[in-house]
């Protein structure tokens, strides 16, 4: 008989994850005056993901995407600087990798995706090589901004993923914002830019498939449509595609990769995964985001088994709709608040411009504005937003769970 671990410490609620879902729900939380919340987190930076995108474009700097992690930490909420590595849900017990056992009266999964570099044979090895770049991770990104901007001739391979991803359509940002520099430094011409895309469209969305159809032709890209990468070889520096059975080998001079995704592997093997999901990703009830076997178990955000396309626009619905049914089951009462799909995707698709789509789970467009229908238009106004305010509210409103 396997023994239990006997908890070394206990927490009203434990959140596994300090990125956007984890934060933002322990500040909600917080604010609702529920006490002695404790957040699992080993790293001591936190990221902001989505200006990835634009150091790899060449549009912000890598020292704007990180704050210290006691610093963006929501007030009154303990860190615990360590990370899990087994949940047992019957016991209510977290066990971290640094030989702690930490009960819960609930706990909350918020411990995003991981990068399955090794999924394509060749690529984590080709890595290390100055040509290979990404926008999902720091140093990636940074290493993708100069390999972008240096770039005078030749070819660029842009890949994005199947499903699930988070924020699937990022990879194709610093795409756009290099043609864009590339148009505007009179280079364009000399390079062939080429993106791999899992699907048979765009997006999926007849109005931003027509809108990124127009993009994509500005720039004279050549898309591969329900095409996947199946092999790099970093020596040589090319790449075999392969789309229905079909291969072509395509020799690059700059290869940026969106990696493939799933659950943490350590969560995958823990009993709260969904039977039915290849991911891994926790299981949920998709509108109460609670455990549909443990009642004291929630999750959110990349980690969850939720129906919504994965987005940090998706976590400001999530974190609320979460916080408030968790808070009304503390004070003895029923969960009624429901999470209805909303996602975001904002494309920057030049350096001064953005693409911002926000739809829901059955596929339809859900502008916030909802006078301002064609918002999802290529407009200046959504750059700055995008850009300049969202970053400043992700820092002060959404981590301290005000937003
Ligand atoms: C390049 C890029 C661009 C993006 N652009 C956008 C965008 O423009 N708009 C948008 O809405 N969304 C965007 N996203 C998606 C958005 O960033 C994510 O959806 C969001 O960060 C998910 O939050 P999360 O809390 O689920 O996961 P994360 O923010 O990834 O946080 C997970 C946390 O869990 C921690 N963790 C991992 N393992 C453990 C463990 N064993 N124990 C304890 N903690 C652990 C990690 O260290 C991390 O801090 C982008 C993502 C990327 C990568």
């Amino acid at each position: 008989m396997t023994p239990v671990p006997q908890a070394t410490r206990r927490h009203r609620v434990v959140v596994i994850g300090g990125g956007n879902g984890g934060l933002s729900v322990a500040g909600r939380l917080a604010r609702r005056g529920v006490t002695d919340i404790a957040v699992v987190e080993p790293r001591s930076e936190h990221v902001y993901k989505p200006l990835l995108s634009h150091v790899a474009g060449g549009t912000a700097r890598l020292h704007e995407t990180t704050r210290p992690q006691g610093e963006v930490t929501p007030r009154g909420v303990t860190w615990i600087q360590d990370a899990a590595s087994d949940i047992d849900p019957e016991h209510s017990t977290v066990t971290l990798t640094g030989g702690d056992v930490v009960g819960f009266d609930h706990l909350i999964v918020s411990a995003g995706v991981q990068h399955d570099w090794k999924d394509v044979p060749g690529l984590y090895a080709a890595l290390t090589t100055p040509e290979v770049v990404s926008n999902y991770e720091p140093e990636l990104a940074q290493k993708a901004s100069v390999a972008l901007r240096d770039l005078r001739r030749g070819t660029a391979v842009f890949v994005q993923p199947p499903e699930p991803a988070s924020c699937a359509g990022a990879g194709q940002k610093p795409m756009y914002q290099a043609c864009d520099y590339w148009r505007a430094t009179g280079v364009l011409d000399n390079i062939r830019v080429i993106l791999v895309l899992p699907t048979p469209t765009m997006f999926g969305i007849p109005e931003i498939d027509t809108e990124l159809e127009r993009v994509v032709s500005r720039y004279g890209i050549e898309v591969r449509y329900s095409t996947e990468l199946a092999v790099v070889d970093g020596e040589a520096r090319r790449v075999t595609l392969q789309s229905h059975g079909a291969r072509e080998d395509v020799e690059y001079d700059v290869l940026c990769v969106e990696p493939s995704q799933s659950a943490p592997d350590w969560l995958k093997a823990t009993p709260l995964s969904a039977d039915s999901d290849p991911g891994g990703f926790v299981a949920v009830d998709a509108g109460t985001l609670r455990h549909p076997r443990w009642p004291n178990v929630w999750s959110l955000g990349d980690a969850a088994d939720t129906t919504n396309s994965k987005s940090g626009g998706a976590l400001r619905e999530q974190s609320y709709v979460l916080a408030k049914n968790l808070a009304a089951v503390i004070a003895g009462r029923r969960p009624t608040a429901r999470y209805d799909g909303y996602s975001v995707c904002p494309f920057t698709v030049s350096r001064s411009t953005v693409v911002f789509v926000e739809f829901d789970d059955r596929g339809a467009l859900q502008p916030t504005i909802p006078f301002w229908r064609s918002m999802y238009r290529e407009n200046r106004l959504s750059w700055i937003f995008d850009r300049r305010i969202l970053p400043w509210l992700y820092w002060h409103a959404i981590l301290p769970g005000r937003l």
